[in-house]
């Protein structure tokens, strides 16, 4: 241990609690013990204070507790040469720092110093707004507990290996924007903060236009050394959300970190003692260090998985200019942390990886679109034998954009043959739904809706590189090997502009939709004999099973019958394996010895018995990663739901983020469930309580974006106009008013048989 080092975190530490105490006391004075503290958009009130003390933290005045166990984690700054400092005073110190330094941003919050407010033009991509229209002017703060949940699916399966805290400035501009290229390329989320001398990181990719904000995995929290610590309240809220892990169990909380979490702390620039104390709080986390600059090392002891803190001087790092550096210096991070990376090998002219996936192409970036109102896209990929499939030919028929006015549209078909042993009629389908994410991976291009009424974008920036029709054949053939390599040996492309022989094609593959929708269709439960496990999850929720049966999807939306058969082919000892139905004990409830036996078995014991159509017996277990929660309201003989999208007060007195903590964990909690949105609108939709019509109260946000699903759904239930006797957030937020509502309308589960 460098006494160093010691030194600087413990000096450091002093300074931010005494910090954190006069900003605690001035508050007190001025705003009253009882005014409210929180952060925007969580269930878990301030993250790290929860999950290291277990203390919710909902009023000024319960800070003081928190500032007064902190203090004793303090240690005295070493003077004297016999002093010997060791590791545990350097993480207690780093401890007191984080848990001070969430004291100092909440009281920020208050004072409406926080999410940090910046020049006017800057643009924040998907972030939240917390007051300011469209994110505009302000930096992001913490991380909502919403974004959280929908990058929970991408962190299990691994498109998301891990994330980086950059913390100060980089050597320039171009080896800022370098940096954060190469995290990007290899779909390592990035959080945003510090300065050097009042000058960020931050400040440097806005000069540079880069696009900050959810929707690029490059989240900026703040200009201050004191804003990294959202990166660490995200963390605990991942091993509170996805590990099951309760409030207060700080060792496990670590731990889980330290083995589950790929994270690093790269610090650029000059480290003050600040800095070092931040970084001390990191190590705790088993985050390592990573800094540019020449500073003492702390060599492995077990706390992190290598090295705990590693000096490499920007400037000695072998590489011919500061680009080549900036890519070595990435990599060595990555080394250090262990961190699992695949970078797809895409031969297009613009960055590639799934960190451009949700970025967005404005009209005024636009250089050319298909699809949308004036242009019809289409794509469809289809099966055909191994003779006649040209492996990685890809032709472009008819004209390209070159003759398309600015801003411009056209009509386009992207049509994809594949051959392979293994490939399955079944599944085209899976495979075509991959089109979106394989596109939407480059840099300037934007992908949206799917079959026929598939909508892109290339951006100006996109086209000026280079970016052609063909390039869409080179994507679609480079992640369809290595992507599906095990039921796919050929691929080829055909892009299609020539209107002749688009109109032909659409026509070819609405017929195959069709044909798609009507196997779908078919495909029941009971036309089976096995449903598929998925266990994905486990890196995260070590003790849930999704079962997921044809009319039964994964409740991350994800994963269908059809997907994890595909996933079962590409690789037989992975995370989805057949379940054998065998003896059928209860049609009705949805009970196999199968599903029982494998339920048992996948969850470790915790779950002894799993009913598929039932929310209030042995209802499925839910990591933290589904899309809707259903709910049992006892007064009202009914369910509400509601989707992670929503922000709405229910008529049970919580919002999403709230009941998400009771629906999650990998428990069996009946009356509360996790599923993804189709099942909702499935005939099996908890089919044992009453189905569909056991619906009493649904958030407007849901009802609005899938009203022609659930519309159909109430022809299929025998009630057209039900939709409208369900209440909503604009009708009833209490109970008293849903049962007035339920009363008024005549909604049919008032007179349905007791749920329990
Ligand atoms: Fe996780 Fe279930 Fe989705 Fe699999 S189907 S990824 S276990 S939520
Ligand atoms: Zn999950």
């Amino acid at each position: 241990m460098s006494k160093y080092i010691a030194t600087r975190a413990i000096r450091g530490a002093n300074a931010l609690v005494t910090e954190a105490d006069v900003m605690l006391n001035k508050a007190l004075a001025e705003k009253g013990a009882d005014t409210p503290v929180s952060f925007p958009n969580t269930a878990y009130y301030l993250p790290t204070i929860l999950g290291m003390t277990g203390k919710s933290i909902e009023k000024i005045g319960d800070l003081k507790a928190v500032m007064d166990y902190t203090r004793g984690l303090l240690h005295p700054v070493p003077a004297g040469k016999h002093w010997t400092p060791y590791l545990g005073e350097t993480l207690d110190s780093g401890m007191a720092t984080l848990l001070a330094a969430e004291t100092i941003e909440a009281i920020r919050f208050i004072y409406g110093l926080q999410p940090e407010s910046v020049s006017d033009d800057f643009i924040l991509s998907g972030g939240t707004s917390y007051g300011g229209a469209n994110g505009h002017g302000h930096l992001n703060g913490p991380i909502d507990d919403i974004q959280l949940r929908s990058w929970g699916i991408q962190l299990v399966d691994g498109r998301m290996p891990g994330f980086a805290a950059i913390v100060g400035c980089a050597k320039n501009n171009a080896t800022a924007v370098k940096i954060v290229r190469e995290l990007q390329r290899r779909n390592i989320l990035t959080f945003l903060s510090g300065n050097v001398n009042g000058r960020s990181i931050i400040h440097q990719l806005q000069e540079e236009g880069v696009e900050l904000g959810y929707n690029t995995f490059t989240v900026p929290f703040g200009t201050d050394t004191i804003s990294a610590i959202y990166a660490l309240g995200f963390a605990t809220r991942s091993a509170l959300t996805f590990g099951g892990m309760k409030p207060g169990m700080s060792r496990e909380i670590l731990l889980y970190n330290k083995e589950r979490v790929f994270a690093f702390v790269l610090a650029l620039g000059e480290v003050d003692d600040l800095k070092y104390a931040a970084a001390a709080g990191a190590i705790n986390f088993g985050f390592p260090v990573i800094a540019d600059t020449v500073i003492p090392e702390i060599l492995p002891t077990g706390i992190t998985t290598y090295e705990h803190v590693v000096s490499m001087p920007f400037d000695a790092i072998d590489g011919k200019d500061d680009l080549e550096k900036a890519e070595r210096l990435v990599q060595k991070c990555i080394e250090i942390r262990g961190v699992k990376v695949k970078v797809s090998n895409v031969d297009v002219p613009v960055p590639y990886g799934s960190a451009f996936e949700g970025e967005v192409v404005r009209k005024a970036d636009l250089r050319v679109e298909f699809g949308g109102k004036h242009a019809r896209c289409y794509e469809y990929l289809h099966m055909a034998k191994l003779d006649d499939v040209t492996d990685g030919k890809i032709e472009v028929i008819g004209p390209d954009f070159s003759q398309v006015a600015a801003q411009g549209y056209m009509d386009m078909g992207i049509v994809i043959k594949v051959a392979g042993r293994q490939m399955q009629q079944d599944f085209e389908p899976v495979l075509e739904r991959q089109v979106h994410y394989f596109v939407n991976g480059a840099s300037g291009i934007q992908h949206v809706g799917q079959r026929d009424i598939a909508w892109i974008r290339i951006s100006n920036a996109a086209a000026d590189k280079g970016f052609s029709l063909e390039s869409f054949g080179k994507i679609l053939h480079a992640r369809f090997h290595e992507d599906f390599g095990a039921i796919v040996d050929k691929v080829q492309v055909t892009i299609v502009t020539d209107p002749a022989l688009h109109a032909e094609w659409l026509e070819k593959a609405r017929a195959a939709y069709d044909f798609r929708n009507k196997r779908l269709a078919d495909l029941t439960d009971d036309k089976v004999d096995e449903f598929y496990s998925c266990t994905l999850c486990q890196s995260f929720a070590p003790n849930h099973v999704c079962v997921v049966s044809p009319e039964r999807l994964g409740l991350c939306g994800a994963y269908n019958w059809l997907d994890c058969k595909a996933s079962f082919s590409i690789n037989p000892t992975g995370p989805n394996q057949p379940i054998k139905l065998g003896k059928l004990i209860d049609d009705r409830k949805g009970y196999w010895q199968g599903t029982n036996d494998y339920a048992a078995l996948g969850s470790h014991g915790v779950v002894q018995e799993v009913s598929m159509y039932s929310i209030m017996e042995n209802p499925m277990t839910a990591c933290g990663c589904f899309e809707c929660i259903v709910m049992l309201i006892p007064e009202a003989n009914g369910v509400m739901v509601l989707s992670r999208e929503d922000t709405a007060m229910t008529p049970a007195g919580m919002t999403f983020s709230t009941l998400a903590g009771i629906a999650g964990g990998g428990m069996q909690t009946p009356g509360v469930m996790g599923v993804g949105k189709f099942y909702l609108i499935s005939p099996k939709f908890i089919s044992s309580d009453g189905g569909f019509k056991r619906i009493v109260w649904m958030s407007s946000v849901l009802k609005n974006s899938m009203a022609d699903e659930f519309k159909a759904v109430c022809i299929r239930e025998g009630d057209p106009d039900f939709m409208e006797k369900i209440a909503d957030d604009r009708s009833a937020t209490t109970v008293d008013e849903l049962l007035a509502w339920l009363e008024a309308h005549n909604h049919p589960a008032m007179a349905m048989e007791p749920m329990f």
